[in-house]
């Protein structure tokens, strides 16, 4: 195992930042931290990499309990959403930094800054220093310094956060193939759903300092533990239960008094049949990829559907016209029982 927190919790005066978190990683995986801001994540990193001790529970690395070891001790690199890089050194003294403090000797570390240039495609640039680079190319050699004297792990606390939103999309899918090449265990923390879904592996859902589920990205969308991992990973509709769309799947006698649906799960009719519940289009909203069409049910609800552009052309549907509605999944949670 590369990670394994057992247990741990971190209290600051009265309010538990972390309660009693378990997580494994794989050795030479990718996982996500993935929750809203406070949620614990920044806490939880910082214990791993030794910048905080945790008040109880254990943290092991690599087959060895590290829950006391310094942070030297750990070998373990970092990248900080404002992790700054040394103004008055060049990108290639950068890199270089963490190799010069381990005393590797010139030929060697030149060998490996140049390798890492390579690695994170910043090949032409290592005479510049800094401020001659856009926020993504120095985010890119925080990530190469991180990874200069070779860690067992890599801990990445939300390094793309402070870049728009363009960059911030190139940067995650160059981080998928970069750790494709170098393997190295990995833990990213991220508030931002599409950004877990699409980098890692597995995902950890982190909500008021505890874990709320752990899964692949489809198994986290697919299959959400509890309401919170469903809201929090994409858009849902939550309505209550008796409002006529549900379909015969979903277990009739499951407990919980409300359905939780996703907008793309909606489908829109112009004639009934005997799972539709009548509507009104009351919205449309086209964003060009897909066309978000908000219904006015009888109950008064509004429920949000997402249309593919094909959809929505078949339909042929203006705002104010009738329509039937029905959901191809719904999920229910035994928490929203109001009885
Ligand atoms: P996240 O990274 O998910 O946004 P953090 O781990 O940074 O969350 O913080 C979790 C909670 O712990 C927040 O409410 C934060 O205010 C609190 N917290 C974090 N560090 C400290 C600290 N050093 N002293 C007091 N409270 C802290
Ligand atoms: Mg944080």
């Amino acid at each position: 195992m590369g990670i394994a927190v057992e247990n741990v919790s971190k209290v600051y005066g009265s309010f538990r930042a972390v309660d009693a978190v378990s997580l494994e990683v794989k050795t030479g995986s990718l996982v996500a931290l993935l929750g809203p801001s406070g949620s614990g994540k920044s806490t939880l990193l910082r214990m791993i990499a030794g910048l905080e001790v945790p008040d109880s529970g254990e943290i092991w690395l690599t087959g060895e309990n590290a829950t006391y070891k310094s942070v030297q001790e750990r070998n373990i690199g970092f990248v900080f959403q404002h992790y700054a890089l040394f103004k008055h050194l060049t990108v290639r003294e950068n890199i270089a930094f963490p190799l010069e403090i381990r005393k590797i000797p010139k030929t060697k570390r030149q060998q490996r800054v140049e390798e890492l240039l390579e690695l994170v495609q910043l090949g032409g640039f290592g005479d510049r220093y800094p401020s001659q680079l856009s926020g993504g190319q120095r985010q890119r050699v925080a990530l190469a310094r991180a990874l200069a004297a070779q860690p067992r792990i890599l801990l990445l606390d939300e390094p793309f956060g402070a870049l728009d939103a363009q960059v911030r999309k190139e940067l995650r899918s160059w981080l998928r193939q970069l750790h494709q090449e170098v393997h190295v265990t990995t833990v990213f923390v991220t508030h931002d759903q599409e950004e877990a879904m699409e980098v890692s592996d597995q995902i950890v859902v982190m909500n008021q300092g505890r874990v709320e589920q752990v899964g692949s990205p489809s198994e986290i969308y697919d299959q959400p533990a509890t309401p919170f991992v469903m809201s929090f990973i994409g858009p849902v509709n939550v309505l209550p239960r008796n409002v006529g769309i549900l379909p015969d799947k979903v277990v009739v006698n499951a407990k919980g008094d409300r359905i939780f649906l996703r907008p793309h799960d909606i489908v829109i009719q112009t004639y009934p049949d005997d799972e539709t519940a009548p509507a009104k289009v009351d919205r449309i909203v086209n964003l060009g990829w897909e066309i978000r069409v908000e219904l006015l049910l009888k109950s008064g609800e509004i429920l949000n559907a997402s249309l593919s552009r094909d959809q929505f052309n078949y339909l042929n549907i203006e705002e104010a016209q009738p329509v039937y509605v029905k959901s191809k999944q719904a999920k229910i949670f035994p928490e929203y029982s109001l009885s």
